[in-house]
């Protein structure tokens, strides 16, 4: 028996590309601006050419112009290079996104700091982290970002929550823990050589877990009320369901979780329909930006 409400992030997205293409209609109207968003993807793997194709879709759903370069995986880093540059250049491209991971002899953090970034849609590059701890406008990384908007949505204003985030990777753990601080939230940062993490969770009113272990953060590690937000997307086997049948899970045991917290994003369903959403409305701050408009509020 679960208690808590199950924060349901796809209506959230749904509510959030609708904001987005309301935007877009109004930018065209007013000063003939369609936001473009160009993705590349190097490489086969079939997982990131599946998210590929959903940004494209999503971005041209929302009335934005969408493009994507699919290069071979053997492409040399000089060529992905020319081509970032090539769109830096572009007036009419407003976001570029390079899916990761890209193959191994590629420089992930060059290919990273060759984008423009004010067309940094994904906030990775150091000036964007930068801008973000230090207080500024800043384009933020999709995931943690949409986190934040489910949070704000179900506990309103953050002030003093003492919070936890477990993992510290560039592209999730930091950046959020970023966003708690700028929302006067008390931060723990937890990772893989923390001690007594389920003490350090115990004294959180909100948890967000993006650790890639399946079913890690327990029931008993949740306080009563807490908000939990589950990250984690994790390809697990289900007999269950039938011989080499796999289902997807968080890094949050969901059923007990359930039962102590307030609050709790499922998996699937909670976190992931938020991040091309918020992609799509970095495009659009890019894109005001670029052009001296003032960003709506998305
Ligand atoms: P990562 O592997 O880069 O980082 C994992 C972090 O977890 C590390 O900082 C590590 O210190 C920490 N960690 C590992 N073992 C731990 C332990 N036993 N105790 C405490 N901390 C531990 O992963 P990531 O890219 O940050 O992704 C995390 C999860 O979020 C993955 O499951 C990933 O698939 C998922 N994810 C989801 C979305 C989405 O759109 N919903 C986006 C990005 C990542």
């Amino acid at each position: 028996m679960s208690s808590a409400e199950i924060i349901d992030g796809k209506a959230y997205a749904a509510a959030l590309r609708a904001r987005v293409a309301d935007a877009v209609a109004t930018l065209k109207a007013s000063h003939g601006l369609t936001p473009a968003l160009t993705v590349i993807i190097v490489g086969d793997d079939p997982a990131s050419h599946v998210y590929v194709r959903n940004k494209g879709t999503q971005t041209e759903e929302a009335g934005m112009v969408s493009a994507t370069h699919r290069l071979p995986a053997e492409t040399p880093e000089a060529v992905l290079l020319a081509l970032i540059e090539k769109l830096n250049a572009d007036k009419a491209c407003h976001g570029i996104l390079v899916q990761l991971p890209l193959p191994k002899h590629i420089d992930e953090s060059k290919v990273l700091a060759a984008i423009q970034p004010d067309k940094d849609v994904d906030g990775f590059h150091v000036i964007n982290v930068g801008r973000l701890w230090t207080g500024q406008d800043a384009l933020v990384p999709c995931t943690p970002f949409g986190c934040l908007m489910l949070l704000k949505a179900r506990v309103g204003d953050l002030w003093g929550k003492r919070a936890i985030v477990i993992g510290r990777s560039n592209i999730v753990g930091k950046p959020m823990a970023a966003l708690l601080l700028a929302e006067s939230c008390t931060v723990t940062i937890a990772h893989s050589r923390t001690k007594d993490l389920p003490e350090r969770c115990r004294e959180a009113d909100i948890v967000v877990a993006a650790v890639g272990r399946p079913e890690m953060v327990k029931g008993d590690w949740i306080k009563q009320g807490a908000v939990v937000i589950d990250v984690g997307i994790n390809r697990v086997p289900a007999p269950e369901k039938g011989d080499g049948k796999s289902k997807l899970v968080g890094d949050v045991n969901f059923e007990e979780a359930a039962k102590v917290a307030g609050a709790i994003t499922p998996v699937p369903g909670g976190v992931g329909p938020m991040t091309i959403a918020c992609l799509l409305r970095n495009t659009v701050v890019a894109a005001c930006r670029q052009n001296g408009i003032d960003a709506p509020e998305l």
